[in-house]
């Protein structure tokens, strides 16, 4: 198997992290903002205006978010502390889509204040959004769509007819009409039915599926639909050898489905829009931690000081996510699985693994944790989440978030000899 390489070196590493201790995630400025160009550039066709929306949830860290703001990008948000993150760094308006489900009304109310697009999971929420906003809907509404058994999903989304998520195609029609006779003026359509897909045809099925509806939705209702959202779903290659998806190819292929379709219909131009996370920053993200401990039982074990605190998806989902030992590539190789100190036997990152025979006190790298990785930490155990690093060349770094301590820990404790 080729390995996959790493954008810094032993000596970048060993000075980080001799200054904010390990374990740490280190993200690539630069990668992300080479790949944030080339996603920009593969849409820039779109006569309406394309922008991706980013999922803040892959990694909900300002500094992180302002890098991307700079790069065009908007915020798909989930939750009033998403919201309040893309106010922090000046993400408003149109620029916001607040695609929640089961959402609270006072999210929809901040939602509201920020002039964010908000994306309906249900047509009952129509009257329950407009309770929230005391009796009156904003003039810009999104529907999600969910095409049930029309689609496959994959494995991590589920069955699209199985997935809590959307409207039902009827209720597409029946909610924008209702729409229309409570005086909305402004439509959006999205759809989310697939995670971690690497599949290019999917994304090109997905808009095709959406420039139909659209269609539809206009000849039936006579409401004109004026900003799709193809949601996000962009996999991105944990293992050497996957390949990324192609998006120039992706662009082109939406293109002439645009073309062929959406301009006959009369509904160009159309702004097309994403809201992807995972293929944003998950590449450019990487775990870094230190070998404290090796054992060998009845299989080998390489024990690190981070744990599933700091990195959930492969106890989670046994995810992969490639490993490398810089001091010790190209060295010997032994197969070991890599553990985590949680007391629970998944607290493993690796099973099974043949890796860069390490020792201790080695930097440990685990790749692609930029998505899903630091966001999705926990506190079982008591672990402490850990400090994420944004690195900008050789040695320049900026420490965006330090670490918890044990103080953080107990905060919300009201107990004597617990707060320091
Ligand atoms: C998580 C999520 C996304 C982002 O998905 P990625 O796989 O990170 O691209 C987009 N939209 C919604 C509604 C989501 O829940």
């Amino acid at each position: 198997m080729s390995a996959k390489k790493l954008p810094f070196t032993l000596g970048q590493l060993e000075s980080i992290a001799a200054q904010v201790g390990t374990p740490f995630h280190l993200y690539d400025e630069a990668a992300m903002r080479a790949n944030a160009h080339a996603f920009n550039a593969a849409f820039a066709w779109v006569p309406g205006g394309f922008k991706n929306f980013y999922a803040v949830k892959a990694l909900p860290n300002p500094h992180v978010l302002a890098v991307l703001k700079a790069e065009g990008f908007g915020g798909d948000c989930s939750s009033l502390a998403e919201l309040r993150l893309c106010e922090a760094v000046g993400i408003r308006g149109e620029d916001i889509v607040f695609t929640s489900n089961d959402t609270p009304a006072e999210e929809y109310r901040e939602a509201d204040r920020l002039g964010a697009l908000i994306n309906l999971d249900d047509i009952s929420h129509i009257a329950f959004l407009e309770q929230a906003l005391g009796g009156r809907l904003p003039e810009f509404l999104c529907f999600r769509y969910n095409p049930g058994p029309l689609k496959a999903g994959n494995a991590i989304i589920g069955k699209p007819e199985e997935a809590k998520y959307g409207f039902t195609r009827e209720q597409i029609i029946e909610g924008y009409r209702l729409l229309r006779a409570k005086g909305v003026k402004r439509f959006a359509l999205h759809t989310m039915v697939a995670s971690n897909e690497l599949d290019p045809a999917y994304f090109v099925e997905t808009a095709q599926m959406l420039f139909d509806l659209a269609i539809e939705v206009f000849r039936t209702t006579g409401a004109r639909i004026e900003l799709l959202n193809l949601g996000g779903g962009i996999g991105i290659p944990y293992r050497p050898g996957q390949q990324a998806v192609d998006l120039a190819a992706v662009g082109q292929a939406i293109k002439a489905a645009y073309e062929r379709t959406l301009v006959p219909a009369g509904l160009a131009p159309m702004r097309i829009t994403m809201e992807c996370g995972r293929m944003v920053t998950g590449p450019y993200g990487y775990l870094v931690s230190r070998v404290l401990h090796k054992k060998a039982t009845y299989k080998n074990y390489v024990g690190l000081d981070s744990c599933m605190a700091n990195l959930m998806r492969p106890a989670l989902y046994g995810s992969y996510h490639h490993i490398s030992v810089p001091a010790r590539e190209g060295g010997p190789r032994k197969t070991y699985d890599v553990t985590g100190s949680l007391c629970e036997n998944n607290d493993k990152f690796a099973i099974d693994r043949e890796i860069a025979d390490p020792a201790i006190g080695d930097l440990l790298v685990i790749h692609d944790t930029g998505a899903h990785g630091h966001a999705m930490g926990f506190n079982y155990n008591g672990k402490l989440r850990s400090a994420e690093v944004l690195w900008q060349g050789g040695t320049n770094y900026r420490l965006i978030r330090r670490a918890e301590t044990l103080a953080d820990h107990f905060a919300t404790l009201d107990f004597p000899g617990l707060k320091s």
